[in-house]
């Protein structure tokens, strides 16, 4: 058996999608699940509250601040971050779960998250995902009509931070297209697997 089709072999298994709030990333998460649904996606804690559409246990894990509390006292994070108002945290056990039987792990995550995750595992592929444009990023958000007036200016100007800091990642992917956005990033998962160069943009 070749190097790169050893799972043993294979390089690290974890992405990173980031990006600003509204940028589309639940909506490529939503795409990988239904198309790729061997992509292991992390379902995270959050203090915030469901929004309509959302599911408990598939889209986040809602919990109390008080639970929250605790599960970052018993080290049960990987990363966590406040935003917005609320705080958003990964779970580690069920990731390194994953990770140790080689399948690729896929985490949804802000700026502040993504940073502690290439601290602590600095061999994970870091994707940020850009909108096209600024005009674009502020109507998409505001036309999800998911948060009042305060929280979307809260958002947008969280937006200008983390668009500031799109160089710290591995690479930027611009979401103008969906199903554009989820081959390369199935594509770059594959290059970082077999060390090959990643494709040039679809
Ligand atoms: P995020 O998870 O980054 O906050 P969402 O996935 O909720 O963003 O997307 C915000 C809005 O933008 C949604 O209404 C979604 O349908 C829309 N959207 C996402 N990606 C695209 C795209 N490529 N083209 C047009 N609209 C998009
Ligand atoms: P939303 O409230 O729109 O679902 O998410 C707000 C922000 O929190 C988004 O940027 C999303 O990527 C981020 N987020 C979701 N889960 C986590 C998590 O577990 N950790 C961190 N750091 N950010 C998260």
């Amino acid at each position: 058996m070749s190097a790169s089709h050893d799972p043993a072999s294979r390089r690290c298994r974890l992405t990173v999608l980031s990006g600003p709030s509204g940028v589309g990333k639940s909506t490529v998460v939503a795409r990988l699940r239904a198309v790729y649904p061997t992509i292991w996606q992390s379902v995270s804690l959050t203090t915030r509250r469901p929004r309509p559409a959302e599911i408990a246990g598939l889209h986040y894990l809602f919990c109390a601040e008080d639970a929250f509390d605790a599960a970052v006292a018993e080290g049960q994070l990987l990363e966590w971050a406040e935003f917005a108002g609320h705080r958003y945290g990964t779970p580690r056990a069920p990731v390194l779960e994953r990770l140790e039987r080689g399948e690729r792990v896929l985490l949804e995550i802000e700026l502040e998250g993504a940073r502690q995750v290439r601290a602590a595992m600095p061999e994970a592929l870091l994707v940020f995902l850009a909108p096209p444009s600024w005009e674009i990023l502020a109507k998409r958000l505001t036309g999800r009509g998911t948060e009042d007036e305060v929280v979307i200016a809260q958002r947008l100007a969280r937006a200008r931070i983390e668009l500031a800091a799109a160089a710290e990642f591995d690479v930027t992917v611009v979401n103008d297209d969906v199903h554009q956005v989820c081959e390369r990033l199935v594509a770059l998962m594959e290059s970082v697997e077999d060390g090959s160069t990643p494709p040039p943009d679809l």
